[in-house]
């Protein structure tokens, strides 16, 4: 199997059986986004304790199978994280969507860097850019609670 074999079936994995698809109980923040290109819909459920570590991550929605596959895998990475770390985690995925080859942080242990490479591929298609990074810019909006409902028609990516 060679490496975009690999990647492709880990996004079929996830797009299939996404982790995390139900909604966390007491959580204490939120937020909704829409990819209207698209037609895809999430809902990240947010549980910090009160070291604003992330306790619990979940998201409700449907959508494309990259988009779900990206919720499914964000949801994987970031649980068990302190927030700050995440913020870190997000902007580093968004960077290696819109620019870089790789994965830059070292807060990802490499199957972990290898799971957000496989959705590097949609670099080359940039309708699926915003199915890809939906789901993060939804976590972002939940963290900083800027807004509640974010519209991927109004972002560059
Ligand atoms: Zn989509």
């Amino acid at each position: 199997m060679n490496l975009k074999e690999l990647y492709q079936e880990i996004i079929l994995d996830h797009g299939k059986n996404p982790r995390n698809l139900r909604k966390t109980d007491n959580f204490n923040k939120d937020a909704k986004g829409h990819n209207p290109l698209c037609g895809d819909k999430v809902h990240v459920y947010l549980k910090l304790d009160e070291n604003k570590k992330v306790e619990d991550i979940s998201f409700e929605g449907e959508g494309c199978a990259i988009s779900m596959a990206s919720a499914s895998i964000m949801t994987d990475l970031v649980k068990g994280k302190d927030e700050k770390d995440v913020k870190e985690i997000v902007s580093d995925f968004l960077q290696m969507i819109k620019e870089k080859d790789e994965i830059q942080t070292n807060l990802l242990k490499e199957d972990e860097k290898t799971k957000l490479m496989c959705l590097s591929g949609v670099k080359q298609f940039p309708m699926r850019v915003k199915c890809a990074t939906l789901s993060w810019h939804t976590l972002t909006s939940a963290i900083d609670r800027s807004q509640n409902e974010i519209n991927t028609e109004n972002m560059d990516l």
